[in-house]
């Protein structure tokens, strides 16, 4: 059985805060951990590197809350950090491998690339970047980019049914290596983004949860990015010179609907600056008894409830 010791969020107050609070730590002494050599961390001045600094702190500390506030992370987990070679799942890797370092509980990470086969996917990128910076991974090869061509009718898109063989493949191979928790780079936007979504085409009140059990019930999906800002995570992605593979070597036309909320959450935040956080403050606090959804709520019951209410204020009134 689990030991059920999670973070402590001061735990992640390491030397490397004080030595942030001080305005002098260089660059590369952000990271403690092997990573790859960044010619544009390296060539920053004095201000850059204090910036930088900061960036990195802002994204542990947000990461470290997110682990806690959910109880993502126990002793012994071994955590599989799915990594598409976009600059979400590099940062994951780099804020978990940091913040592993000076976690209350011990916890193992191995990174995981699915291989999808698609034409001109640069398959040595990642190993070589992996094993670089020294992390334990694997690179899962199964060609789901035949099956979805073979399968998709032309003319429709390809990414619902890629995403489905993508997430069999994952859920199933993290149980072949004995991961017990999941780690996916979704970050504060991609949650609104599925929020609005849902609430504009899908007709439910729903988003993307920072934890969640797969319907099998085999897997526990995390996703410690849940509380950063997007533009952190591609600055910090942009500083640390991840190589990127870009996500459409497939050919498939992007998510035109995700596009637009994209765009349109873009345009508020730009005329109203803190209504996304505004926003995702909401996902967190539900008031179900303000919404109408008679699943969540027992709207049927409220007249019984009343006159438990007037029951209990009459028996306090009598003793009194
Ligand atoms: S863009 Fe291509 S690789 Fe990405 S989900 Fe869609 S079909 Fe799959």
């Amino acid at each position: 059985m689990q030991d059920a010791v999670t973070f402590d969020p001061r735990d992640f107050q390491d030397s490397q805060d004080s030595q942030d609070s001080q305005d002098m730590a260089p660059a590369a002494a952000a990271s403690t951990d092997r990573e790859a050599p960044s010619p544009l961390l390296d060539a920053l001045d004095v201000r850059g590197k204090r910036e930088f600094n900061k960036l990195q702190k802002r994204l542990r500390r947000q990461a470290g809350n997110a682990i806690v506030d959910y109880g993502m992370i126990q002793e012994g987990d071994r955590v599989m950090v799915c990594l598409s070679g976009g600059k979400d799942s590099y940062t994951l890797l780099s804020i978990l491998r940091s913040l592993q370092r000076n976690a209350p509980v011990n916890f193992s990470l191995v990174a995981v690339n699915l291989d999808q086969k698609q034409p001109g996917f640069p398959e040595q990128v990642l190993p070589e970047y992996l094993a670089s910076i020294g992390v334990d991974y694997h690179i899962l090869e199964r060609d789901t980019y035949s099956v979805v061509k073979e399968k998709t009718p032309e003319g429709k898109t390809t990414c619902a049914l890629c995403s489905r063989l993508r997430r069999g493949s994952l859920y199933g191979f993290a149980e072949e290596i004995g991961a017990t928790k999941i780690a996916l780079g979704h970050h504060r936007e991609d949650i609104l983004e599925t929020l609005f979504l849902n609430l504009f085409f899908g007709g439910s009140l729903k988003a993307m949860p920072p934890k969640l059990l797969s319907d099998d019930g085999k897997n526990i999906l995390i996703r410690p990015l849940a509380y950063c800002r997007e533009a952190d995570i591609a600055e910090f992605a942009r500083l640390m010179a991840f190589p990127i593979i870009p996500c459409n070597l497939c050919g498939s036309q992007p998510n035109l609907q995700r596009q637009v909320v994209k765009e349109m959450l873009g345009e508020w935040e730009k005329k109203h600056p803190g209504r996304l956080e505004s926003m995702f403050k909401a996902v967190t606090n539900v008031a179900p008894s303000q919404l109408a959804d008679r699943e969540l709520f027992d709207f049927a019951g409220l007249e019984e409830k009343q006159a438990r209410l007037q029951a209990s204020r009459i028996d306090i009134l009598n003793e009194s």
